[in-house]
């Protein structure tokens, strides 16, 4: 018999478990306090660590334990018990994320070892709409390392929406939900560098199989159209340059990227809906300086990059 989430059910496991792997030390929350910064009229939260400790005392101790140094440790393989929220189907599992920033940050990550440069397949995506229409959320994917990926097994992540609580959905919030009406691949004159967004149709969430279906057509259309060629290997297709991917139940972007850092900061998909995230006080005041969307113009791609004739 095949696996698959009971709906209606995700969102207390989500409670439950985080309340126990709190109680037991395996939940390693990242305390922050945040900032509105504003660039262009768009507004931009931006989370300040308070204390970034305990992520690096275990990385200190598994590199000290393992001897290669933790390089190929897979957290993901097998999956803290502690952390594990549930079976969504025969293919992914849901974790809470160790090392949370965000309350609740889900982490939906394949049962058997992918790498994270596979491209997103209808497996990947039926998992994520099986979360996805659990409860307001947005998910995202961090192809790749220069993408924000610090690891190589596969895994979607979800956060629930709001993202910062008495606010709005997400910071860049009235830029998505602003567009025109209609389906097509459209880009956002606001956002500075190029990027494939879309709306979807309503109603998608009424059956998981039939959205991923659709998701995954329109996210190889927007690989496409942004230039991100799709190579084929003997364990199947790879991206061939990093990019996040965003989407909630009404739209979806992609985003090619071209590093993961600029003037030290790091930047995952997040920064993509306004949400951002500094390491001290010190990274704070050079995004002052330097402007949020300055930050995402610089990790992004200049220009689409013309296809080569075969
Ligand atoms: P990313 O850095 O975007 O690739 O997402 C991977 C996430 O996995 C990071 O945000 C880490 O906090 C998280 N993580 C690291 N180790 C573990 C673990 N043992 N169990 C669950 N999540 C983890």
């Amino acid at each position: 018999m095949s696996t698959q989430l009971e709906a209606g059910t995700l969102w207390r496991k989500l409670v439950d478990r985080t309340e126990s792997a709190i109680a037991c030390g395996a939940l390693q929350r990242i305390e922050t306090e945040h900032e509105t910064l504003r660039q262009g009229g768009l507004p931009f939260v931006v989370r300040v660590a308070t204390n970034l400790k305990r992520k690096a005392e275990e990385r200190r101790e598994r590199a000290q334990t393992d001897p290669t140094g933790g390089r190929e440790f897979n957290p993901f393989l097998p999956p803290e018990a502690e952390l594990t929220v549930a079976e969504i189907s025969d293919s992914h599992l849901a974790l809470l994320n160790k090392f949370n920033v965000v309350e609740r940050h889900l982490l939906i990550v394949t049962r058997a070892f992918e790498h994270q440069e596979r491209l997103l397949t209808q497996a990947d995506f039926e998992a994520l709409w099986l979360c996805l229409r659990e409860y307001p959320s947005l998910g995202f994917y961090n192809g790749g390392a220069a993408a924000g990926a610090s690891q190589k097994h596969k895994h979607l992540q979800l956060v629930p929406l709001p993202l910062y609580p008495g606010q709005g959905g997400f910071p860049l919030e009235d830029l998505y939900t602003s567009t025109p009406p209609w389906e097509g691949i459209q880009r956002l004159k606001p956002l500075p560098f190029p990027h494939a967004w879309s709306r979807l149709p309503v109603g998608l969430d009424q059956d998981p199989t039939e959205a991923a279906a659709h998701s995954l057509a329109l996210y190889r259309r927007m690989l496409n159209e942004t230039g991100i060629r799709m190579l084929t290997g003997t364990d199947g297709e790879r991206q061939a340059a990093p990019y996040n991917l965003l989407m909630t139940q009404e739209w979806m972007l992609l985003v090619p990227r071209s590093r993961e850092f600029s003037h030290g900061i790091s930047v995952n998909a997040l920064g993509y809906v306004g949400s951002l995230f500094v390491k001290d006080e010190q990274g704070l005041e050079t995004l002052r300086h330097l402007g949020p969307m300055q930050l995402l113009r610089d990790v992004s791609v200049a220009r689409i990059l013309p296809r080569r004739s075969p």
